[in-house]
């Protein structure tokens, strides 16, 4: 009976660290790219009310980019704690239906490449018959968008990501794998938990949530997704779904 109430004293402890844990990287990564942002925009609107008249036209064009730039990164992470939200309550919902995978992926990969400014090519490559697939495109889109957007993110600009699709039986396999700056083997077990970010980051902005909300989609597929990476030798993740009917 002592050994029993032991047990429940320490589990409860245990998920209450947890819990603490977790509220404390939230505060710290919301305060972060929230605080950021504003920065930038009311130091650039401050410059632009102060000395509108003496900026030439380059310098107002790169100020307003600035604010525009700072206005998307903090509706990013609003967007992303709203769907973690729907997840968690369990409204997030799968709803598939025939889709594409050629053509989405192909309009994804434009679509992150002007999000990202072309800050690397992504070099799109299928193999086999993907035509027939049954899916829900709003979490393909999570999914694949964070992937890509990730890739270019943590990866020098110019280095290409390759985007790979193939077909193994029922399951489409898809690859996003880029060059770039890894992810320590330290933070390999937790890399899918919310609000964290590995070790080497430094000054990239991010959440900590892409990666979380991607791997909710793939399991509202019944799908798998894993990864391998080493400093140095860049990041691989691979997602597989069962998107043919068999
Ligand atoms: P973030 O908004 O921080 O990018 P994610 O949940 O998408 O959040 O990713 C979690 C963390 O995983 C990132 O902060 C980063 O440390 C690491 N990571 C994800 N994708 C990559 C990648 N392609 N290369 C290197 N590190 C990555």
């Amino acid at each position: 009976e002592q050994l029993r109430t032991e047990e429940t004293i320490r589990r409860a402890l245990e998920n209450e660290r947890e819990l603490n844990e977790l509220r404390s990287r939230f505060t710290s990564i919301v305060s972060h790219e929230f605080r950021t942002p504003l920065g930038i925009i009311m130091s650039a609107v401050e410059l632009l009310r102060n000395y509108f008249g003496r900026l030439d036209d380059g310098q107002r064009q790169e100020l307003f980019d600035d604010i525009h730039g700072a206005t998307r990164r903090m509706a990013a992470l609003m967007e992303q704690v709203l769907v973690l939200g729907r997840a968690d309550a369990g409204k997030l919902s799968f709803t598939p239906g025939p889709v594409e995978l050629e053509a989405l992926c192909t309009k994804l990969t434009d679509e992150s490449q002007s999000a990202t400014v072309k800050r690397c090519p992504v070099a799109l490559e299928t193999e086999g018959d993907l035509s027939g697939a049954s899916g829900d495109e709003p979490l393909l889109r999570h999914i694949f968008s964070n992937l890509l957007s990730n890739a270019a993110k943590y990866s020098p600009a110019g280095s290409v990501v390759k985007f790979r699709i193939s077909r193994d039986g029922g399951d489409a396999v898809f690859e996003v794998h880029d060059q770039g700056i890894g992810i320590p083997e330290a933070d390999h077990p937790r890399i899918f938990e919310a609000f964290q970010r590995a070790g080497n980051v430094g000054e990239t902005p991010g959440s900590g949530l892409g990666l979380l909300i991607t791997k909710r989609c793939v399991e509202l597929h019944g799908g798998e997704i894993s990864f391998r990476s080493d400093p140095g030798e860049g990041t691989a993740f691979t997602v597989r779904l069962p998107v043919f009917a068999q």
